[in-house]
């Protein structure tokens, strides 16, 4: 099975830039941009990221803003500010030098169990397995798992069947040839059996189980929620506000509004917004449109209205979370997707 595996993965693996080098930043770069996220959604990132961040001493001098920056979009921003925390970690308590082990690699902020393994065994040649999404599916379905692969029992199966199956001579190769066969090969719908090296020793093959498995919990839907946004223009200047430090899309900038209620006014829910959070006193007037956006567990429904200062209450203060922005200096904020639809929406 090793053997198989390897052959078709030094035949057939894609030519990314991480497979290029052995230099555990770059390998460790993108293993963090790569969790919950697509190659062909990280490759510029990637290469931006590194144009912008060669090396770790220059990630970890660089601001918390100038990083959420480059990810900007990229989603699931936890993923940059431990990024950037870790490399202040390993600068100020190792000197600037790279761990060396996947348990070293563990006690960086943002690096689980999959994370350093990967980067110890693809940088460093480590023996030590690998399991995220894609595995489980090859191992769940190689060894015909009916139990739900959710549940802790089987992950800690799943981890033992890949330490079990690990090359431990080539485990960097071996890992990602597991990784690209489940991404390639063994798709979550309709896996190529036909042309998957493993097919002769593959279980749900054999018993015809292949599209059946693996079996997982029902996900609940995605909350939805609705939200009104102000597009407040003053002296030719857009005012944009700065999520909390804590939550979904912390620290990125967007512009002012809250959640509504079922039943609420919009209009007088935004006025009352902008004053209490803001101290500012604004006309709501019509409504631009609607920007819909998907995160993993809930859906935002986000109606976007154009404000005007209330004339008697000009200017307007500038606290430390809000910015009256020039459309050239757009670019100098990190903005979420939904944010970015929100701009172009309005414009
Ligand atoms: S034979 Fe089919 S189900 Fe089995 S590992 Fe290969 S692609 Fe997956």
């Amino acid at each position: 099975m090793r053997r198989a595996l390897l052959a078709w993965y030094r035949r057939w693996a894609r030519d990314l830039p991480w497979r290029r080098t052995r230099d555990p930043y770059r390998i460790w770069v993108s293993e963090i941009m790569l969790q919950q996220t697509r190659v062909e959604t990280v490759l510029p990132y990637y290469e931006r990221f590194l144009a912008a961040f060669p090396t770790v001493r220059a990630l970890a001098a660089s601001s918390p803003a100038s990083v959420l920056r480059c990810w900007q979009g990229l989603g699931y921003y936890t993923r940059a500010r431990n990024l950037h925390r870790a490399a202040q970690t390993i600068v100020a308590q190792r000197g600037g030098r790279l761990p060396e082990s996947a348990a070293e690699w563990r006690n960086l902020p943002g690096v689980g169990r999959y994370t350093a393994n990967a980067i110890a065994s693809i940088a460093a040649g480590e023996a030590v397995p690998v399991v995220d999404g894609n595995v489980q599916r090859v191992l769940a379905r190689l060894f015909a798992i009916r139990a739900c692969i959710d549940d802790s029992a089987t992950q800690t199966r799943l981890w033992q069947l890949a330490e079990m199956l690990l090359a431990r001579r080539a485990a960097g190769a071996f890992n990602q040839a597991l990784m690209e066969l489940g991404a390639r090969i063994c798709t979550a719908r309709r896996p190529s059996c036909t042309v998957c090296p493993l097919r002769s020793q593959c279980r749900a093959r054999a018993e015809g189980l292949q599209e059946r498995l693996p079996v997982r919990r029902s996900k609940r839907p995605p909350r939805q929620v609705e939200l009104v946004a102000a597009w407040v223009r003053h002296a030719g200047r857009l005012l944009l506000v700065r999520r909390p430090a804590a939550g979904l899309l912390a620290g990125l900038w967007t512009l002012p509004g809250t959640e509504v209620r079922d039943g609420q006014p919009p209009a007088r829910v935004l006025r009352a917004s902008l004053r209490q959070a803001l101290g500012i006193e604004a006309e709501v007037g019509e409504r631009i449109g609607l920007v819909r956006h998907a995160f993993s567990h809930r859906r935002w429904v986000v109606h976007v209205y154009a404000c005007r200062l209330s004339p008697r209450r000009r200017p307007v203060r500038a606290a430390a979370n809000m910015r009256w922005v020039d459309r050239a200096q757009l670019g100098e904020y990190a903005l979420a997707a939904v944010d970015r639809k929100l701009l172009a929406l309005a414009r």
